[in-house]
């Protein structure tokens, strides 16, 4: 058994009229992320902390915002394709732990079905997945609501 270590951050500006998408799951928000896909910001972070760890360079290179085929994407597509291309290279996962950072909403009502859906595309346990979030308290970009950081750690098996 040979464990390996990723993390990915991510970030994206907050507009209003756009729907906020969060680990796959769409949040009841005035704003949400100006993005080329659906802006899923967690899902980008944990798709560059999978990627990262099984040394496969991050989701730029991966899903460039450059190609159309990726134009309003699903995240949710973009971290199956990870599973895949990590799976491909021999790896699996063991768990993933992350941070969302902003301001409003709470997204406490909403953890449990993004670890279920992360959970679901991975093939592990929602107990072998964290979603975790914190504020700025009021300072900077995410204290103004301005835009939204993700953090990620994965770690997998291979
Ligand atoms: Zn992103």
């Amino acid at each position: 058994m040979k464990l390996r270590i990723g993390q990915g951050i991510d970030f994206h500006r907050l507009e209003n009229g756009i729907t906020l998408w969060l680990g796959g799951v769409s949040i009841a928000s005035e704003k949400g992320c100006v993005a080329h896909s659906d802006g899923d910001v967690l899902l980008h972070a944990i798709c560059d902390a999978l990627l990262g760890a099984a040394g496969l360079s991050d989701i730029g290179h991966q899903f460039p915002d450059t190609d159309q085929e990726f134009k309003n994407i699903d995240s949710k597509i973009l971290l199956r394709r990870t599973f895949e291309l990590i799976t491909k290279s021999g790896f699996s996962v063991v768990n993933i732990d992350s941070t969302v950072c902003l301001e409003k909403p709470k997204i406490a009502p909403y953890i449990a079905s993004m670890k279920e859906t992360i959970a679901g595309i991975l093939g592990i346990d929602q107990s072998d997945v964290s979603v975790k979030a914190t504020t700025t308290e009021k300072m900077g970009f995410t204290g103004r609501g301005e835009g939204v950081v993700a953090i990620a750690v994965a770690l997998l098996n291979g």
